[in-house]
């Protein structure tokens, strides 16, 4: 039986890993621009040519088919004029390993099904829960920021119902959660994920730049209260996705512990400051949460998946425990990380960070997250010295909020370019960048996670953005009549 990965076929494994591997890096060696530009219409064809229901046609023909399918049109992460999204290019360690948990495919939810493994996952989180602050820590690998954030949610939720008596259905409705506008958009998904009501997220006034007002934040638990509400958390946020601003986590923190709510920081984004020699102070406070997410699939330069919840408090993670006979009853008493984590078969992502730390070692890493910061502040000052762009606020991480301002052209007409310029952009796969909303106005953004990209790079990026701004500008025969008056 060839199909499956055995002892005879150790060798065949060998080579058609290495086959797919060779694709890959003729791939990687001659990308030429961060997507192929082909569109939507082609994709899909070349995708329903593809019959599904035929008789196998061979794993070498099958990567092969992939090769011209997948990675001819993949958007390329590591491209230098990649810079949308959070989505980040990965380390060469990382890829290693998750070749080899793919192959031996162990489960992290029981100790019979990873042994070492679990062991490995439970030392790796010992030791970010050290970096954070907890001295006796704990907390799960996770699928990403999403899930880290309903699980944490979801453990506060439980003890704010626990401290509030025996009445769940009467404090459920009660319970609510502050954040700023700026905080990610599954903090609301999750109140409504557990049951909350729909006016549970309370929405805390922050500086102008998306950072909360402690003050404010102390206000809004006084005024929940004062109405009959259950504060439940404060979820800060140290990292926004947007503007990439850092919440004042001890001055929050000092918040929460006076009127005694939970604390819940969202470092998807920011976690790398945690390895950062430079910034880590930017993180102070965060020891002082009773909960943290983490996602290394963001500043750790991991793939997906490799995020984390931490606690500060062991116990608080058995509210998740559930115990099945054929799993682990309540009897066993072997490790099983299942009594702390939300999902049941859970991959061993734990081994990627694992393997970047003992190759790269933490400093490396937080080097890295450091280097596009840097480009981020010197991006900045690109696009401010620029008078065809307008700068949208300062980042502390490495997003760059803009738009483009032609000469002569009224904020209407800025709006109304964002978009365009996006799918321009985007249509021609020769630079990606993303668009969002702030302060009720669309604008460009920048999010820059290659440490390898440099300000040359960025400033071609920039180039082509106006070059998309002049082209879509002349489509306007109103923009031509502002253009020829001025
Ligand atoms: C990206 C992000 C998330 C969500 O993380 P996923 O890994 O995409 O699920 C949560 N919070 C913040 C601040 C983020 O930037």
């Amino acid at each position: 039986m060839p199909e499956l990965l055995t002892s005879s076929t150790a060798d065949l494994y060998r080579s058609l890993v290495s086959q797919a591997a060779s694709h890959v890096a003729a791939r990687f060696a001659d990308v030429a621009q961060p997507a192929s530009g082909a569109s939507r219409a082609e994709l899909q064809s070349l995708v329903d040519a593809v019959d599904l229901d035929a008789a196998g046609i061979g794993t070498p023909s099958a990567i092969r088919e992939v090769d011209e399918l997948f990675l001819a049109h993949a958007v390329w992460f590591h491209h230098p004029a990649y810079a949308a999204h959070l989505n980040c290019p990965v380390v060469l360690p990382a890829v290693a390993a998750e070749s080899v948990l793919a192959a031996v495919n162990p489960s992290v939810d029981t100790y019979d099904q990873s042994t070492v493994g679990t062991l490995m996952e439970r030392r790796l989180i010992d030791t970010v829960a050290g970096w954070v602050g907890f001295a006796a820590g704990d907390g799960v690998f996770t699928s990403g920021g999403t899930q880290s954030n309903l699980h944490a949610l979801f453990l506060a939720r439980e003890a704010a119902i626990a401290e509030a008596g025996p009445a769940r259905a009467s404090s459920l409705p009660r319970l609510v959660v502050f954040a700023t506008a700026s905080s990610h958009f599954s903090v609301g998904k999750s109140a409504l994920l557990l049951g909350l009501a729909e006016d549970a997220v309370i929405e805390v006034a922050d500086d102008g730049e998306g950072r909360m007002l402690p003050a404010a934040l102390d206000e809004a638990v006084a005024a929940a209260r004062a109405a009959g509400r259950l504060p439940m958390a404060v979820v800060a946020t140290a990292g926004t996705t947007d503007r990439g601003v850092i919440d004042p986590l001890a001055r929050i923190a000092e918040v929460c512990d006076r009127h005694g709510v939970w604390l819940h920081v969202d470092a998807a984004y920011g976690c790398g400051l945690l390895v950062s020699r430079r910034r880590r102070h930017l993180l102070t406070g965060i020891e002082r949460a009773r909960s943290v997410t983490v996602d290394f699939h963001k500043s750790f330069f991991q793939p997906v998946s490799s995020s984390a919840i931490l606690v500060r408090e062991p116990r608080d993670l058995a509210a998740g425990a559930w115990h099945a006979d054929y799993l682990n009853p309540i009897e066993n008493e072997e490790p099983n990380q299942v009594d702390k984590s939300l999902q049941t078969t859970r991959r061993f992502d734990a081994l990627k960070l694992w393997v970047s730390l003992r190759a790269l070692g933490a400093d490396r890493i937080g080097e890295m997250f450091d280097a596009v910061i840097d480009l981020a502040a010197r991006a900045g000052d690109l696009v401010e010295a620029d008078p065809a762009l307008e700068l949208v606020g300062r980042t502390q991480l490495s997003t760059v909020l803009f738009r483009s301002v032609p000469g002569g052209s009224d904020p209407a007409e800025q709006d109304a370019l964002v978009a365009g310029i996006r799918r321009v952009l985007f249509e021609s796969g020769r630079a990606l960048v993303a668009k969002t909303v702030i302060d009720g106005r669309p604008c460009l953004k920048l999010t820059l996670l290659n440490p390898e990209t440099s300000l040359e790079d960025v400033r071609g990026i920039l180039e082509t953005v106006k070059d998309a701004a002049t082209a879509l500008a002349g489509m306007n025969p109103e923009r031509e009549l502002i253009g020829a008056g001025a």
